[in-house]
């Protein structure tokens, strides 16, 4: 990290990124000094040799230049978190792992493209992940040099210094873009809004604002904003000067957009492009394998206008579309046996994304529950036309059968649910885990419940 030389930097919260940003500030010149609540974590960072400060303590903040602090750290809300109160009393600037890399991390012009390495950020609801794979595989396969970053991939501070002609793709999710202090990315892409995380965020306008930072003034050069909902169609038309402004591409998957700005949108299974009232390119999304679903087009038209943005031919992208391998727990197909799918959304945590994974299959065995989300189930009452029956998991399993209006059976574990699954499924049926809630009641994280999943689809049928 540049311009931290000699300074005493203040650390709180020692997961990945806290020690990611602990060392990136060693190297910088800093000193690192380190807190985290949970003593394990403190000997880890001293077994590195950082050192370690009781940030809750009397004059904890005197000669601090600043205080870094996880994402996993709710600092606002519900409560106030004690630490950061304390370093805003004493009037120490608050940033985490995402605003040190900007910070050093200037870039320069947009015409020196070629010779400098730029930014895409990549932030909303849902999709972050797999428009910001998209974008880094279609990178890849077209030959430029670029590195995935973020809440994808390796921590921001643990990249390679990039080099020139380099294109660094960082997801940010909202736990990073509320606290940075500097967010400069060359192109910022939004891809929708729907309710999630909003205990950490005060609602769904604390959540929205701290998303839109991305956004603020003197923030990107380009803006790629899914218009679909209101919050985007907003957003959109605030960047904008004036209706031509080729500043911002909206995207949009449920309407032609008829604008006679940068356009994008898809539509019965075709991208197109439009650009001053005039076509300018149209790509066959059919052939996507690695990307069912017409949320999924909404990430690739997404990824499509970034990489427009930098200037990539439209027949190159759609063939880099055409070869996406999809990322694992994401619509990703573990097994096809007697005519049936199987298919692990785990990502599905909340209701929006468990919705769009139920419309883009025809007759669904359909396993969900976990830990349910504020806002209730609702959105997914709609979206269910296509559920033959629902298996539901969780600790709460009977609590959420009961919201749900498709054919349900409690099963309470994975491999119960598998089971009675595997069993019932005819031909033709596709066998999805999409749960609308959090795995902490039972998993440590999505990736482990879908793991178990598919050990358990593999299981059945190999038995
Ligand atoms: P994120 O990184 O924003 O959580 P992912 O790409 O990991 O997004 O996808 C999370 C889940 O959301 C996936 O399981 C998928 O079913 C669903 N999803 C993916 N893209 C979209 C989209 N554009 N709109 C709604 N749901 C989506």
């Amino acid at each position: 990290v540049a311009g931290v030389a000699d300074q005493d930097v203040a650390v709180l919260g020692l997961g990945r990124s806290g020690l990611s940003a602990a060392r990136a500030l060693r190297a910088g010149g800093a000193t690192a000094l380190c807190w985290d609540d949970n003593p394990a974590a403190r000997d880890a960072a001293e077994a590195e040799g950082f050192a370690c400060r009781d940030l809750h303590g009397p004059g904890a903040f005197d000669d601090v230049a600043a205080l870094i602090v996880s994402p996993g750290i709710a600092h606002l809300y519900p409560a106030p978190n004690p630490v950061v109160a304390a370093a805003l009393r004493a009037g120490v600037p608050v940033d985490n792992d995402i605003g040190l890399f900007f910070r050093s991390f200037a870039t320069s012009d947009w015409e020196s493209f070629d010779t400098t390495p730029r930014v895409i950020a990549i932030t909303g609801s849902n999709g972050k992940s797999t428009t910001s794979a998209l974008i880094h595989h279609i990178l890849t396969a077209t030959g430029r040099p670029t590195q995935l970053a973020g809440n994808i991939g390796r921590g921001v501070l643990d990249i390679d210094p990039a080099r020139d002609g380099e294109v660094v793709v960082l997801e940010l999710s909202s736990y990073q873009t509320d606290l940075a202090r500097a967010l400069t990315p060359d192109i910022a892409v939004f891809t929708n809004l729907s309710p999630d995380h909003l205990d950490r965020h005060g609602g769904i306008g604390g959540y929205f604002a701290a998303k839109r930072r991305l956004f603020a003034e003197g923030g990107p050069d380009r803006a790629v904003i899914g218009v679909d909902e209101d919050e985007g169609q907003y957003l959109a038309g605030q960047l904008a000067e004036g209706p031509t402004d080729d500043r911002v591409i909206r995207v949009s998957v449920t309407q032609k957009l008829t604008g006679r700005g940068w356009q994008v949108f898809a539509r019965k299974g075709f991208l197109s492009e439009y650009r001053k009232g005039r076509q300018a390119a149209s790509i066959d999304l059919r052939p996507m394998r690695g990307l069912p679903g017409a949320h999924n087009h909404q990430n690739a038209c997404a990824a499509y206008a970034a990489c427009r943005s930098l200037g990539l031919a439209p027949r190159v992208i759609e063939q880099a579309l055409h070869s996406y391998p999809g990322l694992p727990h994401r619509s990703q197909i573990i097994a096809e046996a007697g005519g049936v799918t199987y298919v692990n959304d785990s990502k599905a945590t909340n209701v929006d994304s468990a919705a769009k994974a139920l419309s883009a299959f025809k007759r669904i065995r359909w396993i969900c529950g976990g830990l349910q989300k504020d806002g209730g189930l609702d959105i997914l009452l709609g979206a269910t036309g296509a559920v033959a029956k629902a298996y539901v998991i969780g600790r709460e399993a009977a609590g959420f059968a009961l919201q749900l209006d498709v054919e349900t059976e409690i099963c309470t574990t994975m491999a119960e649910a598998v089971a009675r699954a595997v069993a019932e499924a005819e031909p033709g049926d596709t066998v999805l885990l999409a749960p609308a809630a959090a795995s902490f009641d039972q998993y440590d994280n999505f990736e482990q419940r879908g793991d178990d999943f598919a050990a358990q689809v593999l299981g059945r049928l190999a038995g």
